[in-house]
């Protein structure tokens, strides 16, 4: 068991929920292993750095850093924007993926983006293009925004919070998450993300962003 004086401090990448073959031939094992395991890590890695010597900070739950970005002094502000954004959306991707998943959300979610978009198929493609119209690195949102669904995306590593808005779902664009297998051809990459979405994560999101 650890000493005291051992007891790591700062946040921690999570464990991938599957292993890194999970969705192949979707997004390769590759990919998944340098996203997860360096990428990933590396926003760890530099949000913990950010914050050393700020224990009060240090305090905070990742929502509470990126909730008050503006408390954040302003020489270590845009560190702890970007990765403590990169920490939170990665953290909420690996979830929103899984072995065997796609299809059409369920229930309550699938009620509400019929009702938001027309149908299933309408919300596709306006969420595609908000993918593939996102310049540079970014991300594609399903948010609920003053209690609607709506679209929407965020450059670099922000989050939903930008957008005051909560997430339901969300799809990295950066080209560390395709571009491996899809080089250039970010829409093969979105087209195929389709097979692998956990619609269970999406509809756990959308219960929390209705509470
Ligand atoms: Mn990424």
């Amino acid at each position: 068991m650890a000493k005291p004086e051992e007891k790591q401090v700062g946040f921690t990448v999570p464990p991938l929920p599957y292993p890194f073959d999970a969705l192949e031939p979707y997004i390769d094992a590759r990919t998944m292993e340098i996203h997860h395991d360096k990428h990933h890590g590396a926003y760890v890695a530099n949000l913990n750095k950010a914050l050393e010597g700020h224990a009060d900070l240090q305090a905070k739950s990742l929502d509470d850093l990126l909730k008050n970005l503006d408390s954040i002094p302003e020489n270590i502000r845009t560190a702890v924007r970007n990765n403590a954004g990169g920490h939170w959306n990665h953290s909420l991707f690996w979830t929103q993926m899984k072995k065997g998943g796609g299809g059409e959300p369920k229930g309550d979610l699938a009620a509400a983006i019929k009702s938001a978009f027309g149908s299933f198929a309408d919300f596709q493609a306006k969420f595609a293009a908000a993918a593939l119209g996102r310049f540079g690195s970014g991300w594609a949102w399903l948010v609920v925004k003053d209690g609607k669904l709506a679209i929407d995306s965020t450059p670099n590593q922000d989050t939903p919070y930008m957008l005051n808005a909560k997430a339901v779902l969300g799809l990295d664009v950066w080209e560390h998450a395709y571009y491996l297998k899809y080089q250039n051809l970010r829409g093969d990459y979105i087209k195929a993300w389709w097979s692998v979405v956990n619609w269970d994560s999406a509809a756990d999101q959308y219960a929390k962003a209705k509470k």
